[in-house]
């Protein structure tokens, strides 16, 4: 498989292909490998997808080394950290999975954990003992709902630990008997599940953070402002893809839920340790990015936030005054800073209408990717609802 790659027919992939098309070749990354920890006798491999020799431009693993590549030129190396919450719930989907866990603020309650100690103690035993460096486990804002945190690394690797991590908390889930889920928001009234990303930017060598300057705002350097400044200009398009499915907008934009808070963006708006907005400066030489959720695609995910942060730097973008509002106590109001897009086709407008973000994730890649998208905004727009009924039948 190493020489001559797996043969896949690339129909089946969504990658915007048909059955006419020649067999598409997994070639397995070594630096990839994973023994599963639940069984051990399979191994686990992202791969790069070729065809006829040449790169599928819409594998969303060849569109981030793409990136990868082009910020080496650069003379940047970006590194992140994702935060994948999950919900637990039964097997059919419909309800979290532990009854009893039902207060109304249930962010790091004990009792909750404990009852999931199994499930949470296996996924995390399995990350120590891949050297992932898991540092905390929580029961988070939602009911049912979880985080776990591993140390931040080059994109492509945290990339391929987020796919794997994604399968992994499924698979071991499914063996106790639960199931995991990442949709961005699986309850009404309930936290989303979010997937924020913390990003720097390092030298070559990865020793040196681009980002940290203890001289400037908050500690971040004027590269890492317009990085910035880049993600905050392009942010309506980057939702596109941080944001892919219909239900992901039922996360950002959302009323509040039972705890209070809904801790998902609706402005494009950056701050500092305020948890309130788009873009949060936890500390000195990194921001976190908290628009991505739970059904973002890994790959592509970092590949838009380099595209975008690239823009940035090389048009010294400013990101604009931050935003020291508290949306919490104040509302969801904003007096500058645009709104995030309301539904997945808005999105996909914005997308379409940046056409440096497109070119620059790749024209090929951005077209197969605005089809596949619109279709699927087609299929929910033409699905009647009870909602519909409700409001239009007495008109
Ligand atoms: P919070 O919940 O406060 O947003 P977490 O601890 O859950 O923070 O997640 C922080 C993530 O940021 C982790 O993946 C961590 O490794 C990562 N991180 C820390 N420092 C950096 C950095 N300099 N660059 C990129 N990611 C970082
Ligand atoms: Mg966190
Ligand atoms: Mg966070």
């Amino acid at each position: 498989m190493q020489k001559d790659g797996a043969g896949f027919a690339g129909f089946a992939t969504w990658l915007d292909l048909t059955p006419a098309h020649p067999d598409m070749l997994a070639v397995p990354d070594p630096i990839s490998v994973i023994q599963l920890p639940w069984r051990p006798e399979v191994a686990w491999l992202a791969s790069d997808c070729l065809m006829e020799g040449k790169g599928v431009a819409q594998a969303p693993r060849n569109t981030l080394k793409r990136l990868v590549a082009e910020a080496a030129k650069e003379g940047m190396r970006v590194k992140t950290g994702v935060e994948p919450e999950f919900f637990l719930t039964t097997p059919d989907g419909n309800q979290i999975a532990d009854e009893y866990d039902t207060a109304a603020k249930s962010c790091y309650d004990q009792q909750a954990v404990m009852r999931r100690f199994d499930v949470i103690a296996e996924i995390c035993d399995a990350m120590l003992d891949l050297g992932w460096k898991p540092y905390q486990n929580d029961h988070e804002d939602a009911n049912g709902q979880f985080e776990m945190n591993w140390e931040y690394d080059d994109v492509l690797q945290t990339a391929d630990k987020h796919s794997f991590f994604k399968f992994m908390v499924r698979s071991i889930a499914e063996k106790h008997g639960l199931r995991a889920t990442f949709m961005p928001k699986p309850f009404p009234g309930l936290t989303g599940s979010g997937c924020h990303a913390h990003i720097s930017v390092w030298d070559l060598t990865g020793k040196s953070n681009a980002f940290a300057d203890k001289n400037m705002e908050l500690g971040l350097s004027e590269k890492g402002r317009h990085f910035l400044g880049g993600i905050m200009k392009h942010a309506s398009a980057l939702a596109a893809i941080c944001n892919p499915t219909v239900n992901s907008y039922k996360r950002i934009n959302a009323p509040r839920t039972l705890s209070g808070a809904t801790w998902a963006p609706n402005t494009v708006t950056w701050t500092g340790n305020n948890r309130t907005h788009m873009v949060r400066v936890p500390g000195p030489g990194r921001f976190e990015l908290r628009l991505p959720d739970g059904a973002a695609n890994p790959y592509l995910m970092q590949a838009i936030i380099i595209a975008a942060g690239l823009s940035g730097i090389r048009s010294k973008a400013d990101p604009g005054p931050r935003s020291d509002v508290d949306m919490y106590r104040e509302g969801h109001t904003v007096t500058h800073g645009a709104k995030l897009p309301l539904n997945l086709l808005d999105a996909l407008r914005a997308y379409d209408e940046d056409s440096e973000l497109k070119a620059a994730m790749g024209e090929e890649f951005s077209a197969a990717f605005i089809k596949l998208k619109t279709q699927e905004w087609n299929s929910y727009a033409s699905h009647f609802t009870q909602w519909e009924r409700d409001h239009t039948l007495d008109v």
